[in-house]
């Protein structure tokens, strides 16, 4: 049993909209999307976060990084252009302890602005 809600999304016993999932990673549409597409590609073995050794084995990070290629272009947002971005710790505001990526896009993102 885990209390990680990425792994019960992982193993379908919580729901999600699951736009792409192969042996490594799933990918599903983030609740509460920031743009028109918000993805969120994760590995289905559980990582805690991007400073976990276990992110750096088995091509952890290759398989999800390959996967938001292939979730952008079904979302139709490869020619347009998107950003991929993995938070960590509080001052990036990483909230679920599953390693995971953010695939956004769908309308201009903006610079990303000093302040
Ligand atoms: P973080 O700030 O940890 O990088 O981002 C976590 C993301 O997960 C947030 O954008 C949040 O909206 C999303 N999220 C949190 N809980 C759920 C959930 O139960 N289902 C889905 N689809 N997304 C979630
Ligand atoms: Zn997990």
């Amino acid at each position: 049993m885990t209390d990680c809600i990425f792994c019960k999304i992982v193993a379908g016993e919580i729901p999600a909209d699951v736009v792409f999932k192969n042996e490594y990673v799933t990918a599903f549409r983030d609740i509460n999307p920031v743009a028109p597409v918000h993805i969120l590609v994760v590995p289905n073995r559980h990582v805690d976060h991007i400073r976990d050794d276990a992110a750096f084995e088995d091509d952890v990070l290759k398989e999800m990084f390959r996967a938001a290629n292939e979730v952008a272009h079904q979302a139709g947002i490869a020619g347009s252009g998107y950003r991929l971005l993995i938070n960590y710790g509080p001052d990036a505001n990483l909230v679920v302890p599953h390693l995971h990526l953010h695939v956004i896009g769908g309308r201009p993102l903006g610079p990303m602005v000093a302040r």
